[in-house]
This record gives C-alpha cells, structure tokens and sequence, in this order.
C-alpha cells in the first residue's frame, strides 16, 4: 500500500524531471501558473506564475524537523508574517490581473537552514539541509528562466522583514547606506550603476540611475506615495542606519542575473504584515505601485504573455490608457508613435 510518504515522492520525481538545463519551454509545461510544487518533505514551495514578477520569502519558515539539527552559528531572525504577506500578495495580484505571480516560500525555521545564504553558512554542512537549499535555488531558477523566456525580462524581490526601530520599507539594491548619502549625479556614476540589483533595468533605461532608487518612480516612492513610508524614496532618499541594503539571494537573482534585475524589500510589521488586514493593505499597494513601475522603469505591462498588450505593438489606442509616467518617458513615446 502506498503510503503519503511514497505520494510525495513520485510528486518529487516529477518535479525533478525539469532540471534547469532543460529544453527550452520544459520548464513552462512542467509548472502550471497558480498551481502548488514542492521540494522535499514540502519544506520548500513553488506556487508558479505566469507573469514577468517573482517573490521569494526565505525567512518566514516555521517547520522543525527533528531530523535536520539545529544551525549554531549565523542569524536566526524570525521575519514573523512574510510567508503569510508573500501570499497575499499572490492573491492581490491575481485578483487584478487575473494571472499569477512566482512565488518561491522556505516553511523550515532558520534554526534548520538560511535560504539568504551560500551553502555554506546556509547549511552547516548538513546533507539535509542542502538537499532543501539546492529545492530553493531549483525553484527560482525555473521561475527566471519561465520569466526570461516569456518576456525577455522581469524583476524579482526577495522580501524580508525588519525589527527596526523606525517603521519603514528598507528597499535593498545592494548599496551601503552611505553609497545615497551623495548627489544624484554621484549615485548615479557607472560603478553604482554595475554593483546595483537593478542593472538590467538601468541598462534598458535612459534616466540618471538614481531616478531609479529615488525619482518620481522608484518603487520606494510608488509605495510611499500608498502611505507606507519607504527608503530610499524620493520623500527619504538617503536611508538611516540601521539599513539592510539586499543579501544573498538579491545578488544571485538581482545584480548577477541579467536579464532579470532584483531588489530586496525589509518590511516593518506594524501596518504592513502584523495580521491579514495590513498584509491585504500592503498587497494592494504593492501591486499597484508594481503596475506602474513595470511601464515607467521596465517598459512592460504586469501581465501574462498572452496579453495582446504584451505581444501586440503598442497602438495608440493602447498608449491612452497608460500612466502619465509611462507617457513621459522617451522609449514609450516613441512606441507609441
Ligand atoms: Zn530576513
């Protein structure tokens, strides 16, 4: 008689028949949008998308196999709520675009395994360990390569949450807190520019970068101007310390994977992931910062491929309706000529 236990392993051996060296388009019929993968013993979740969008929470994880000894050196913060904020996110998002986001979500406790860190540390050599941290890494790059095939771009954000003493969104792309603490002119020099999360997108961009992190659409300022005080952001353009600036995984998915550019978000709690009507709030007022932030910064709608917006020439009659930012912006102006 098959027992659960044997379910999720042939489970596993079909999630495993496509690796990343895949044939292109594999990975798209392997993983269907909305439905829900696991890696082993369900410690790590994949709920697959279809739009140009992943989202990570790696510290969010309450599991405590006893089988999987505890990590005795490295941090073990709790981000208490951001498993529960990732999925309302997912849900706000399809709830408005009728289409789904990656969402890749580690349940183990960090007492078991960092999924913001190298194997090393992540692990403490424990083979288990690695086995869930190779589920994590498997996953997201499925979902890069599904994002990089459909739209030959997309962003990533690997979502945090933070304990400091002022409530505020720590947007992470890698720079120091000193790194702002200069011109827009200073920030925006070619060395910031390549150690930055979001160098594809600058690379596509023609703004100073800094309009990236802190202008009039940064999403720091997208999402300050939806009543959730963020930093760096045209309203606080250099951010206070302490300050996360993005860990492991924001270079991994962000600076180093090209095309796809990445930040790390560090949430306050209080209004934003302390209990289902903050989380719900904070989902709105991402995904509507993020539908804006797609067109002025990336040139793409947040919407599936199918979308005749995506895979249609920009008309006229499509330009209408499109932000002012977008309609300011060179390269969308020029589309929709
Ligand atoms: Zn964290």
């Amino acid at each position: 008689m098959h027992t659960p236990r044997y379910h999720w392993f042939l489970l596993l051996l079909v999630c495993w028949a496509a690796p990343a060296q895949a044939e292109p388009g594999a990975t798209q019929q392997q993983f269907q949008p909305g439905e829900t993968y696991f890696g082993h013993d369900q410690h790590i979740e994949y709920i697959a998308g279809d739009l140009p969008f992943i989202l990570s929470a790696p510290h969010g994880g309450r599991e405590k196999p006893e089988g999987i000894v505890d990590r005795k050196e490295g941090t073990f913060a709790f981000d208490i709520g951001t498993q529960e904020l990732a999925r309302a996110i997912a849900a706000e998002m399809h709830q408005q675009t009728g289409h789904w986001p990656h969402i890749i979500i580690c349940r183990i406790s960090r007492r078991k395994i960092d999924c913001n860190r190298e194997i090393v540390e992540a692990c403490a050599g424990n083979p288990a360990a690695e086995k869930i941290w190779h589920d994590w890494h498997r996953f997201l790059t499925a979902a890069r390569d599904r994002v990089v095939q459909d739209f030959g771009r997309g962003l990533y954000i690997d979502l945090h949450g933070h304990g400091h003493k002022i409530g505020q969104l720590e947007m992470g792309y890698l720079h120091s807190q000193l790194d702002y603490d200069v011109s827009n002119e200073q920030l925006s020099a070619p060395q910031n520019v390549t150690a930055s999360s979001l160098q594809a997108i600058a690379a596509l961009n023609r703004r100073p970068y800094a309009d990236l992190v802190r202008g009039d659409f940064a999403l720091g300022t997208l999402l300050m101007d939806r009543g959730f005080p963020a930093t760096p952001s045209k309203q606080r353009p250099v951010p206070t310390i302490p300050y996360f600036r993005g860990g492991y995984n924001t270079g991994r998915y962000g600076r180093d994977a090209a095309p796809l550019a990445g930040l790390q978000i560090e949430t306050n709690s209080r209004g934003v992931r302390d209990n289902d009507k903050s989380r719900a709030a904070f989902a709105k007022a991402l995904t509507d910062s993020l539908k804006i932030y797609f067109e002025a910064q990336i040139g793409l709608p947040l919407a599936a491929k199918s979308t005749p917006a995506v895979s249609a020439p920009v008309t006229n009659a499509l330009c209408a309706p499109q932000p002012a930012c977008c309609r300011r912006r060179f390269r969308c102006r020029a589309r929709c000529r």
